[in-house]
């Protein structure tokens, strides 16, 4: 230190001593500085502390990561009050699924076909007109038949992809390719209740709890919505493993590819979805449905209670008792349909298909015609309580 620099701390010293200097901008930058080093210091500290307690509040509290297969397993349904049931069934409006939903529907739409491309438009600008904000995908993919390679198109339509979990409503969009040595050449196969009328269906349900199925969005609920319509169901030639379901048979291969919750190791696609539920063969009067599995029994009982209710509340006409459509009593075959290929990999199915099928089915007789109104309007209205209590809404 030279002479000059220790005269300087001297003075300084003094200074600090005295409270006076003869150097004073000197002496205040010094204080200022002094000040700001503490208010820096505590400043620190505080944010230290602050930050000891986020962390520990973070570790405080549980990281819930969807256990998927226990989730479904232990999933609850919601219990509408009887104004909450009136007020969602009176959102089914049957001459909208008649003429906005069905009608589109009723022409020739085998795969490939431009009939078939037709109903795909419909189904998607119905979605997209929708508020509630569905993910549309088309799934497309050729397939050998004994007719040669064919493509084909299920539409897929997701409320929330990135929902943990999803209940999944299906029915398939194609019509079966009749052999022209049963039909008069001019005349087309429509296939009124197989299965325009279950795609109706579901068209109906989403546009009626539009509303509900916004909200549900909104609120990044843990099971979500998906709609499935399947192109391919139907056989070219004789129904074999390998001619028949190629929508199905693709998407649920697809499907167990796909890691879900993304970047998982140990579940996919497949496991997200809690239920599978197909409609099919849906148009005819006093139809019966009964369920073939046990591990879905809780969720066809709930069918089961929602027709009950619905009867009780005098909301379903040309319902003479409580118990017509969901059957526990009746015990029936199961039917071979797109849910296959989903029940061999082990998901959860409950298959809505009219048995005994009626008398046109698979015959030109399937037109709009046979289609009873009362029958399809009451099951909507069943489907609506039940995707309610499932979702929640
Ligand atoms: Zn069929």
């Amino acid at each position: 230190m030279s002479r000059r620099s220790r005269a300087a701390a001297a003075s300084t010293l003094r200074c600090a001593a005295a409270g006076t200097c003869d150097q004073r901008p000197v002496c205040r930058a010094r204080v200022l500085l002094l000040c700001l080093c503490i208010l820096l210091a505590f400043a620190l500290t505080l944010g230290l502390i602050l930050s000891e307690n986020e962390t520990s509040s973070l570790e405080d509290m549980p990281i819930r990561v969807p256990d998927l297969n226990k989730d479904k397993l232990t999933h609850r349904p919601s219990k509408p009050t009887a104004a909450q049931v009136k007020r969602l069934v009176s959102e089914v409006n049957w001459s909208r699924l008649w003429y906005a939903q069905l009608q589109p529907f009723l022409i020739e739409r085998h795969p490939g076909s431009r009939g078939s491309r037709t109903v795909r438009r419909h189904i998607s600008s119905l979605l997209d007109s929708l508020s509630a904000g569905w993910s549309v995908e088309i799934d497309s993919f050729n397939s050998k038949t004994p007719r040669g390679p064919i493509n084909f198109s299920n539409i897929l339509a997701v409320l929330d992809p990135n929902a943990p979990r999803r209940l999944l409503l299906a029915c398939h969009y194609d019509t079966k390719i009749m052999p022209l040595a049963s039909r008069d050449p001019k005349q087309v196969f429509i296939g009124a209740t197989d299965s325009a009328v279950p795609c109706a269906m579901i068209l109906e349900l989403v546009t009626a709890l539009d509303i509900h199925l916004k909200m549900l969005k909104q609120q990044m609920a843990q099971v979500t919505l998906q709609l499935v319509f399947f192109d391919g169901g139907e056989a070219f030639e004789k129904w074999t493993p390998s001619d028949s379901l190629y929508g199905s048979r693709h998407l649920a291969e697809h499907m167990s590819r796909i890691p879900h919750p993304p970047g998982s190791e140990h579940t996919t696609l497949l496991h997200a979805v809690d239920l599978f539920v197909l409609l099919d063969v849906i148009g005819a009067p006093s139809p019966m449905f009964v369920n073939h599995f046990e591990n879905t029994a809780r969720w066809f009982e709930q069918l089961v209670s929602a027709e009950k209710r619905l009867h009780k509340l005098g909301l379903l006409s040309f319902h003479p008792s409580e118990q017509i459509y969901f059957r526990k009593d009746v015990i029936m075959d199961p039917v071979e349909d797109d849910h296959m290929p989903f029940l061999q990999r082990g998901v959860p199915v409950l298959h809505m298909i009219a048995t005994p099928f009626p008398s046109y089915w698979h015959t030109m007789e399937d037109t709009a015609d046979k289609v009873h109104s009362h029958t399809v309007e009451n099951l909507t209205k069943v489907l609506v309580v039940f995707l309610a209590e499932y979702l929640g809404l």
